[in-house]
Parts: C-alpha cells; sequence; structure tokens
C-alpha cells in the first residue's frame, strides 16, 4: 500500500481551488492521462524556458523588444470609445525620465480603473514596444502595487501547453500543488548527494517551478537533474526488484534434447541466416542456464525474427514446458500463427491463438487445453494476460514489439509461470540508453542480415500532382496480377479519427479497377480486417487501400509494390515499417512516395533519408537526428518513454548511475528493509514503480 506520506500528492487536481472540470479536461490533455491527473503529475510537468522580468528600467532606458518591469505612476486613462469596441483601452503612466501607454484591447468594463487607479504607483511587467513613436506595453503580464511587487518573482517559468488552457491558471495549480508537498524521506544516499550535488527534493521541486535563477529550469541543472535521478531509479530499483527474482528453482530446466528444434529447421522451406543460427543458439544457451533469461531479440522488419521466436517455443516444448507470445495487436497476433502454425504442426508442436476475438465456448476449450498442458505455445494478444488465462508449466514469455506494453504487463505475463524467461521481439532499434531505462540490464541479439534472394526495393518520390500517372501505373501492375499496397495517412483531427481519406481514396480507385480493389483500417472489425488481408495474400483482392494498420509485422510476401500517400506526414521510422511490408519475396518491390507540395525542409530530409536507404539502424539515427531538429513536438522528443523527467540526451550519465545505485541496493538491502528501505519504497511509490514490491513482501 501507498504510504499515507504521499496521499496528497495523489489528491485529483480537482481538489484545488478553482479547478473545475473544464480545467480537468485541460489538464488529462495536457499530461497525457485519461483519468483526472493527480498533483503530482502538475509537479511533474517542468517548464521549458522562462520569463525574465528582473530587468528594472527607468522608463527612459526600456529597450523595446525586452521584458521589463517598470515602477510607474498611473497619469489618465482613455477608455474605448463607445462604438469603437475595437480600439483598445489606453492607460497612461509615467516616472520621472518618461512615460509609457499600457494598452488594453477588449477589456471588461470597468477591469482596467480597478486594476490601475489613477494617482497610484503600480509595479508593471511586460515586453517593451515602441508604437507610434511612444514607449508601450500592451496587455502587460503583471500589474501589482508594493506589496504584490515584494512578492513577484523575477523570474517566471513557461511551460508547455495545450490549448484553451491559460499560463496562468497552470501556473496558479503548480503553485497550490507545490503547498501540498510534504516532507519526504531523503533516499539518495549521502555520496551521491555529495557527488552530485543534488539539493532535497522539496527544494529540487520549488527551485523549477519558482526558479532563481535563469538556469535553475534546465534540464542539466542540479535541480532538475535531482528529480531526473530519483525517476530514473525508481525506473532501475524496480527492474532490478524484478530481475532479482529471475533465478531458477534448481533442477527446472527449460531447453530439451533439440529433436522439436531440428524437425522444424529441417521443415523450413529456406536456410537460416548465420545471425538467426546466432540467435537461436544464444536463445538454446539461455534456457539451458539457472539464471533466468532475459534477452531482446533485435532485428529490422521482414529479417525473420519469428522463427527464431518459434525455435525457443519449441526448445521448451522439449523440456515439457509451454511459451506465450505476445503481439499487439489482433492483425499481428494473426500473422504470428499464421508463420509459425505449418511449421509446428510438421514438428507436432500445438499451437493455439487466443484474442479477443475468441469467446464462448471456443474460449473455454483454448483455456481449458492450456491448462491441461496440451497447448505448446499460445500466441495472442493482451487477452493472454487475463485472470483466467491460466498455463499448466509457462516457461518462456516472448514479447512482440515491447515498447508497446509496459512493465506490468510483462510481470503479468511472467507471472503466470514459474521461473519465466522472457524474449523481447523487436523491430526498431534501442538504443543503449532505452534498453536500460525499459529492462535494466538485458542481454542483446541482433538479425543484422536479411534472408537472402530479397530484392532492394526501388523507392521513388513524386509530387501528387503526378498521381493520375501513379494511378495508371498502378493499373498495369494489378493489370499483370501484382499485389498493391495503396498506403493513406489517417487524419487525426483531436479525437475524432477521419476516415475519410482512405476511404475516399477506396471509392476512386474501385470505380476505375473494380473488385480488385480491397479497403482495411483499423476501425474495422477483426475478422472483417481478417477477411480482406486473406483475400489480398489470395491475391483474390491486387490492390489494398490501406491506413497504418499494415505498419508493422503484416507479412504477404508477394506483394511488390506500395504507394504511400502524403508521405510528407509520416515520420522517419513509420515510412520504413511500411515500406518493409514489400521486398520479401524474390521479385523486385517498388514503393512511390507522393507528396504534397510545398515540401518542408524535414519532409523533404525524410523523403531523402528513404529514399537513400533501407538500413534501419541508419534510420533510426537519421530519424533521432532530424526530430531533434524540426520536429513539432520540440522538447519532448528527446525524452524517453515511459519517462517524464529524465531525457535521454541530458541524462545519459544518470541512467548508468542509477542503474549502479540499484545494484548496489539490490545487494545491500534487497528486501528494502529498514529506515533507507522505507524511504526506497516512499521513492518506488511516488513514481508508480511499485509493482515490482509485492515481490519481496512488506518491508
Ligand atoms: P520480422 O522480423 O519482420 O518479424 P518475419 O519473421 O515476419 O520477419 O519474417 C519475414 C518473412 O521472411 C517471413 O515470410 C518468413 O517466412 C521469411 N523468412 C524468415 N527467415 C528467412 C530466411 N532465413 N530465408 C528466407 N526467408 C525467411
Ligand atoms: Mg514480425
Amino acid at each position: 500500500m501507498r504510504p499515507a506520506l504521499l496521499n496528497p500528492l495523489f489528491a485529483s487536481v480537482t481538489s484545488l481551488s478553482g479547478v473545475g472540470p473544464r480545467q480537468d479536461k485541460l489538464f488529462r490533455y495536457l499530461l497525457g492521462r485519461d483519468e483526472t491527473p493527480r498533483l503530482i503529475d502538475l509537479l511533474f510537468h517542468l517548464p521549458g524556458s522562462v520569463i525574465d522580468r528582473r530587468a528594472r528600467p527607468k522608463v527612459r532606458d526600456a529597450v523595446p523588444g525586452t521584458v521589463v518591469t517598470l515602477e510607474v505612476t498611473v497619469d489618465r486613462h482613455r477608455p474605448t470609445p463607445s462604438g469603437r469596441s475595437r480600439a483598445p483601452h489606453l492607460v497612461y503612466a509615467s516616472d520621472e525620465t518618461g512615460d509609457v501607454v499600457l494598452t488594453y484591447f477588449r477589456a471588461q468594463p470597468g477591469y482596467v480603473e480597478k486594476l490601475l487607479p489613477v494617482g497610484t504607483k503600480r509595479y508593471v511587467s511586460g515586453t517593451a514596444q515602441i508604437f507610434d513613436g511612444s514607449l508601450q506595453i500592451v496587455h502587460p503580464d503583471r500589474v501589482v502595487d508594493e506589496a504584490g511587487f515584494a512578492k513577484l518573482s523575477g523570474i517566471d517559468p513557461v511551460y508547455p501547453l495545450t490549448e484553451g488552457l491559460a499560463l496562468g491558471s497552470l501556473r496558479r495549480a503548480i503553485a497550490m500543488a507545490l503547498q501540498r508537498l510534504p516532507l519526504l524521506p531523503e533516499w539518495i544516499g549521502p555520496d551521491i548527494l555529495r557527488r552530485c550535488s543534488f539539493p532535497p527534493l522539496e527544494e529540487a521541486l520549488h527551485r523549477v517551478h519558482v526558479p532563481l535563477e535563469l538556469t535553475d529550469i534546465l534540464p542539466e541543472s542540479r535541480f532538475w537533474s535531482r528529480l531526473a535521478f530519483d525517476e530514473l531509479l525508481a525506473g532501475q530499483l524496480a527492474l532490478a526488484l524484478v530481475r532479482a527474482q529471475l533465478r531458477r528453482p534448481a533442477g527446472s530446466r527449460h531447453a530439451g534434447d533439440g529433436h522439436l528444434r531440428n524437425r522444424i529447421i529441417d521443415a523450413l522451406p529456406y536456410a537460416l541466416t548465420a545471425s538467426q543460427q546466432q540467435a537461436a543458439a544464444a536463445i538454446s544457451d539461455d534456457l539451458r542456464q539457472p539464471v533466468r533469461m532475459l534477452r531482446l531479440l533485435q532485428g529490422d522488419v521482414g529479417s525473420g525474427k519469428t522463427v527464431v521466436a518459434l525455435l525457443a517455443a519449441a526448445a521448451v516444448t522439449e523440456a515439457g514446458k509451454q511459451t506465450a507470445l505476445m503481439a499487439p495487436t489482433e492483425i499481428l497476433a494473426r500473422q504470428h500463427i499464421k508463420t509459425v502454425a505449418p511449421l509446428a504442426d510438421r514438428a507436432g508442436l500445438r499451437v493455439a491463438i487466443l484474442t479477443g476475438r475468441e469467446k464462448g465456448k471456443e474460449r473455454r476449450e483454448i483455456v481449458a487445453r492450456l491448462a491441461n498442458g496440451d497447448i505448446d505455445l499460445l500466441v495472442g494478444t493482451h487477452a493472454l494476460i487475463q485472470d483466467d488465462v491460466a498455463f499448466k508449466a509457462l516457461a518462456l514469455a516472448v514479447v512482440d514489439e515491447q515498447h508497446r506494453f509496459g512493465v506490468r504487463e510483462r510481470l503479468a505475463l511472467t507471472a503466470k509461470g514459474e521461473a519465466v524467461d522472457v524474449l523481447v521481439l523487436s523491430a526498431t532499434p534501442i538504443p543503449r540508453t532505452l534498453v536500460l531505462t525499459y529492462f535494466g540490464d538485458m542481454d542483446v541479439s541482433e538479425l543484422r542480415e536479411k534472408p537472402a534472394g530479397r530484392q532492394p526495393i526501388d523507392t521513388r518520390a513524386l509530387p501528387d500532382s503526378r498521381l493520375n500517372e501513379v494511378i495508371e501505373a498502378v493499373g498495369r501492375a494489378v493489370k499483370a496480377g501484382k499485389l498493391v499496397y495503396w498506403i493513406c495517412p489517417l487524419v487525426e483531427e483531436s479525437d475524432t479519427v477521419d476516415l475519410t481519406d482512405a476511404e475516399q481514396r477506396f471509392d476512386s480507385l474501385k470505380a476505375r479497377f473494380g473488385d480488385k480493389v480491397g479497403l482495411v483500417h483499423g476501425k474495422m472489425r477483426g475478422l472483417e480486417k481478417d477477411r480482406v488481408m486473406a483475400q489480398f495474400a489470395a491475391a483474390e483482392i491486387n490492390l489494398l487501400v490501406a491506413t497504418t494498420v499494415v505498419e508493422v509485422g503484416v507479412d504477404v510476401p508477394a506483394a511488390t509494390v506500395m504507394v504511400i500517400e502524403n508521405a510528407e506526414r509520416f515520420g522517419l521510422a513509420q515510412l520504413h515499417q511500411l515500406r518493409g511490408r514489400i521486398g520479401r519475396g524474390s521479385e523486385p518491390s517498388t514503393c512511390l512516395l507522393l507528396y504534397r507540395e510545398p515540401l518542408g525542409e524535414v519532409s523533404a530530409a525524410r523523403l531523402r533519408v528513404i529514399r537513400e536507404t533501407a538500413d534501419g539502424f541508419r534510420i533510426a539515427e537519421e530519424d533521432l537526428k532530424l526530430r531533434g531538429e524540426g520536429d513539432v513536438l520540440g522538447t519532448r522528443q528527446s525524452g524517453l518513454p515511459g519517462y517524464r523527467i529524465a531525457r535521454s540526451d541530458v541524462h545519459a550519465q544518470l541512467i548508468t548511475q542509477a542503474r549502479d545505485e540499484a545494484l548496489r541496493i539490490m545487494k545491500q538491502n534487497p528486501k528494502l528493509t529498514g529506515a533507507h528501505g522505507e524511504a526506497l519504497r516512499c521513492l518506488l511509490y511516488l513514481f508508480e514503480r511499485d509493482e515490482a514490491l509485492p515481490l519481496i513482501g512488506a518491508g
């Protein structure tokens, strides 16, 4: 249970005065939460920049274009003349050196008079401008009297916002949240505190939200760094706690004599690549060791990860145990079973699939067979981690495209067996820092080479003014019996997913090519999607209009042409994933990137990279570079997925330090007992990394 000490921080933002349902909605959006955010979410929303109000020149010396705070006397008002509501309300003020005009557009009647009574002294802060030859401030950010000025911070934090949310109301909410911050025990050891000059947590939070220096809010500052370290330590400690449970009970073995693996290899219509063989051998070794496996199998799209996973499952079956393969989507799960089933059949491996679609009697039967040990490999989606899904002897969990799953889901799956080995499949090269933050230490196998006989993909970019030519070319391909993907971007307008692009394109292509055209998109029911995909795989449909649902995993080796509409809207990684759906067979493939003009600099660079290379590692690198420079999401990009405060670029050093500290803690106090253990538990709860605590019991 979460220590009561932390409760104030987990109170919802609506418990703050002035925060109602409207703000709740905005805060949810801003903070990326489905439920009402808590105060802690506000406090972990850190500023992106500051406004420096410390310049306090005389009126005469105010530099236009800079933010200044002026001490002035209010001389007179010129309210908006009646009938000319567009004209501003002007306030004339001065000090002994000159005059300044304060300008208010569309002010509430009486508001400005009350704010700036004639004859009084006021401190006015905002951006100085020259208009009509005189100094003016339009809508000053701050207007305070002497008492207010004494409390006025010279440096105002500026936060990332969302439309409809005013900076002022976010600041107010954060200020109130700061007041409720309880005094927390120190969990960072004195050595590290000293070495990194970390302040206490309370001070760190205060200084990033109420900066005293401009540099206080930089991610490099010791204040932000302290918070990043806390977050990273919580993550590493949680992973270390999980990993500490990774010793197999003596005598339990997860790999057999190899007879099933050999049968599968014999049944393969192709030879394994050298890196597939190496990966399979490394996994077999792991499965024989007394320490549990935590291995990442990284390989570009089409590199053949599934068969390696199948060999791992076969090794486990030889030892009389079971395997679960969890994929993030229904399509992917079906894809896996399709690849795996024919090979498994021939080798005598019993496989089944369980997704949200298997219901009623069918589902009951699968669950019963699983519990009896009559299924060796169960492929599925999240449905695998439902409570009533019990294995007789789960020994291996294979998780595909892991970055879509959290630690919680991984644990939920591995908790269904004893000492379960974990194999993670990923098509995206994950940088070392990310591997560390996701998994702690993890072994990595890479599939560097493509299966033999693959043809390079001819990739071209064309402006959409040449759409007609493209349609002609597609028509010829369809006529020649080729299989063509036509990808339309999904336009997401706030909550509503707009499908018109794909549907309209489908209609127009259908009008032209008739029954040869199919449509598949994310809003379709699973069965319907499968039906269309199956028709495409069987070449009953030659031209498949699709949204990005085909992005990951879909495998129709005969497909050789892909058109991507509005290619400028896709990210590099996404384009690479999409294109990976073709070039999977022995026929040459073509990819046409249609873009809308004018093309921005970053989009142009993306299209150039994707035309020049098919190397997933290089593309991932270029992607990082381009994002760093031009992405509209700006600062969020250097963030670590699942982390709110730590940044992969600035805090890379802290990641390894946090890992080392977590390992040290695991050596000295693995059950997190005593005062320091108590503090560390508090840390885990604060960052909601407490999922591993039940594994070690109460402190
Ligand atoms: P991914 O790594 O993207 O998951 P898959 O496992 O889906 O790749 O494999 C892509 C395709 O390549 C499948 O059709 C698979 O049967 C085929 N394949 C896998 N390994 C080889 C190989 N060594 N030689 C030829 N084809 C292979
Ligand atoms: Mg795959």
